[in-house]
């Protein structure tokens, strides 16, 4: 019996102190880079990943994807003199952090662009510093004749488009913290496109700002519906877009619908991907029925082609 006692104390003697001391180490933040190494079945090595890819056309949007296996506290992404802190989301026991970023035709210039991620989780803070080749592209020409009062607007309506531009440029720059959207994104009408974007366009024979979205022929009375689940923040009649529906699908991505016969949603409705948001007419500046569809992010027009052929992974590569 007291044999027997003693095996145990001695059993015990031997063993507790070493369990006592893993459970202290494992548990401690910031230890785990030197315990992992010494006994790699007690702690889970912590690991981080940032895709995105190496270089993407002049004007097309891409993806940053910052996963871990530990619970991530906060991801900031600099881009273009913006910081970006998308929501996370748990999937497959990992923490995913999911941004889309892009260039503007309007005023991008092609060449090497600066990526910086930075990564907070359980106390530690890493930075990725990266960069994105962004490449040229030779955008077609487009030339369009206009009766010439719809290529330079009446004085009296000079104010109007003051204001509009205003409401415009917010509401293209809302950030919601939380991300609805995902990809691909659905086509807002069926029609096939007019106009791609990026088109250097010449009114009368004078150049104009590039085309900043694309256009799909469509008749009078087409449903539109939104590319992605969001929540309508704007619904305008504006002098150059006519009747319009702006949809925000969260994290700074925001879809924009132009030259409606009628909007069939309320500002603050929320919108699945697919659902109907209005029906393609002539308003605003047109010749012809056709919905104008442009996509923002972070604040740039971007080109929304890629966004409706690419799913999450292909936008994280090349
Ligand atoms: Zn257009």
């Amino acid at each position: 019996m007291l044999h027997t006692i003693r095996v145990i104390i001695l059993i015990v003697g031997v063993f507790l102190p070493t369990l006592v001391m893993a459970q202290g180490i494992g548990l401690q933040d910031g230890d785990e880079a030197g315990f992992v190494n010494d006994n790699a079945t007690a702690a889970v090595e912590p690991e981080t990943v940032v895709a995105h890819p190496q270089s993407v056309n002049l004007g097309d949007p891409f993806l940053v994807r910052v996963t871990s296996n530990r619970p991530l506290g906060e991801v900031v992404v600099h881009w273009e003199g913006k910081s970006v802190v998308p929501s996370i989301s748990v999937w497959n026991d990992k923490h995913v952090a999911l941004a889309m970023l892009g260039t503007d035709v309007l005023n991008a210039k092609a060449g090497k662009k600066d990526l910086v991620i930075t990564v907070s989780a359980e106390g530690d803070r890493s930075e990725y510093k990266r960069t994105v080749m962004i490449r040229d592209k030779e955008f077609p020409r487009q030339d369009l004749k206009l009766p010439p009062k719809m290529v330079t607007p009446p004085k009296e309506v000079l104010d109007r488009i003051a204001r509009e531009r205003k409401i415009i440029a917010k509401t293209r720059s809302i950030y919601s913290p939380q991300r609805e959207w995902s990809l691909p994104f659905f086509r807002p009408v069926r029609g096939s496109v007019s106009s791609d974007y990026g088109l250097k366009r010449f009114l009368n024979g004078k150049p104009r700002n590039p085309h900043r979205g694309m256009d799909f022929r469509s008749p009078m009375g087409n449903p539109i519906k939104s590319v992605a689940d969001g929540i309508v923040a704007l619904v305008g009649d504006h002098y150059y877009a006519g009747k319009s529906v702006y949809v925000d699908h969260g994290n700074g991505v925001i879809s924009m619908y132009f030259h409606l016969s009628k909007p069939t949603v309320k500002e603050g409705q929320r919108v699945e991907r697919g659902q109907t948001v209005g029906l393609t007419g002539t308003t605003g500046r047109v010749t012809g029925p056709h919905l104008h569809l442009s996509i923002a992010v972070q604040g740039k027009l971007v080109n929304p082609d890629p966004l409706f052929v690419k799913n999450t992974d292909q936008m994280l590569e090349e």
